[in-house]
């Protein structure tokens, strides 16, 4: 990575001992790692969720001539079922945690490219960048919304921020199209992510990322326009759009840009810094509502975010089981393990932690990290 000095691959005991028990309970079990039958009931579900509010949509425009209104409120729809394939079906295939199959993972992170957004460009901005060094300012893009917003200590601070924690809400909706009608494209043709080099899609994966920004296109856009006219497919499609970015950045945020999770500025530190794996993860991701069902089969269990930062590679349908094996090994070990009890108490952290940020220049590493266990600056 670019920040000479810093790595993130020391095992320490306590990581080791944390895969023990995750292998272990999976041995008792008798259970897959991955999502299995299950996974493709849940995504037949979402998809026909998503399926019938496009279909209703066409049908009450075509029929009942009904008119922007009527469509934009079965956008509301689409763009919840958008954000439940995004977080329950993609993300688990794009960490090949879907399937027990390499076919199966990637057809469903493919479904990310029939939402619009490159699955390809994904691999490399969430499954390797974001995951590999969460938090750490510079390198983890997902908390990059500069010049908008200032998410992390070590990003500069303009004047409007201090309104940030109020005007970020709503433009969180225009994240989805920004990512999808534009970050894929001069990602591509720049050939790197923030710093990270990126290769260009080749082959089948150029068919797919051309073919598939094709396909959305037809299905959300051209498909409404020719049965309901412009008026009716717009308002549809940036409602569902608007909807779904809402979804998506709000359920990132509570689990990274909240003041309990720490954050890394490597500028402001000297010398090589080594890094615990687990320990790195746990201390910058903070999980919130575990005990809300609704919730976690929503959100396709990033409400268990820890967990997923850890195994990312276990299908989340498995989260709920194995966080008490992980709150007990952290409590054991002394590494800090983060949770909100509630999805208001994890919302209302993220207000304060942008309001925070938007006022105060706070350029340092959060001091959690200098904790042992958790990093050493060596
Ligand atoms: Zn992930």
């Amino acid at each position: 990575m670019r920040e000479a000095g810093i790595t993130l691959d020391v095992r320490t005991d306590f990581g080791r001992e944390l895969k023990r028990r995750v292998d272990a309970y999976f041995e008792t079990t008798g259970q897959p790692k991955h999502g299995g039958a299950r996974m493709v009931r849940k995504a037949i579900g979402i998809f026909a969720w998503l399926g019938a509010s496009w279909a209703a949509m066409l049908v009450a425009g075509t029929v009942f001539g009904t008119g922007p209104l009527v469509a934009a409120l079965f956008g509301v729809s689409a763009g919840l079922a958008m954000a439940a394939i995004g977080m329950a079906v993609q993300h688990d295939g794009g960490h090949a945690a879907f399937a027990g199959t390499k076919r199966g993972n990637r057809l469903s992170a493919v479904a990310l490219d029939f939402l619009g957004a490159s699955s390809y460009v994904w691999k490399a901005k969430h499954g390797h960048i974001h995951h590999t060094y969460p938090n750490i300012v510079g390198t983890d893009d997902d908390i990059s919304l500069e010049p908008l917003a200032r998410m992390a200590p070590g990003q500069p601070r303009r004047g409007y921020h201090r309104f940030q924690q109020l005007y970020m809400w709503p433009l969180y909706g225009f994240i989805g199209v920004k990512w999808w009608l534009m970050d894929d494209f001069v990602q591509v043709a720049q050939g790197k992510i923030g710093e990270t080099p990126l290769a260009r899609p080749k082959g089948k994966e150029a068919w797919i990322f051309w073919g598939m920004k094709l396909v959305h296109g037809v299905w959300a856009v051209a498909i409404p326009v020719l049965l309901v006219g412009w008026g009716s497919a717009l308002a549809f499609y940036l409602t569902a759009q608007f909807v779904m970015g809402v979804t998506l950045a709000v359920v990132f945020q509570l689990a990274h840009c909240v003041e309990e999770a720490d954050f890394i500025v490597p500028e402001t530190h000297e010398g090589a810094m080594r890094l615990d794996f687990s320990a790195h993860q746990l201390a910058t991701t903070v999980d919130f509502s575990q005990d809300n069902r609704l919730i976690s089969w929503f959100v396709g269990g990033l409400n268990f975010q820890a967990e997923h930062h850890l195994f990312p590679r276990i299908s989340h349908i498995h989260y709920p089981a194995i966080a008490p094996i992980v709150r007990e090994c952290c409590e054991e070990y002394d590494v800090p393990y983060k949770v909100h009890g509630s999805l208001g108490s994890a919302l209302r952290s993220h207000y304060r932690w942008l309001r925070f940020l938007g006022r105060n220049d706070g350029n340092a590493s959060t001091p959690h990290l200098a904790q042992p266990g958790v990093a050493q600056a060596a």
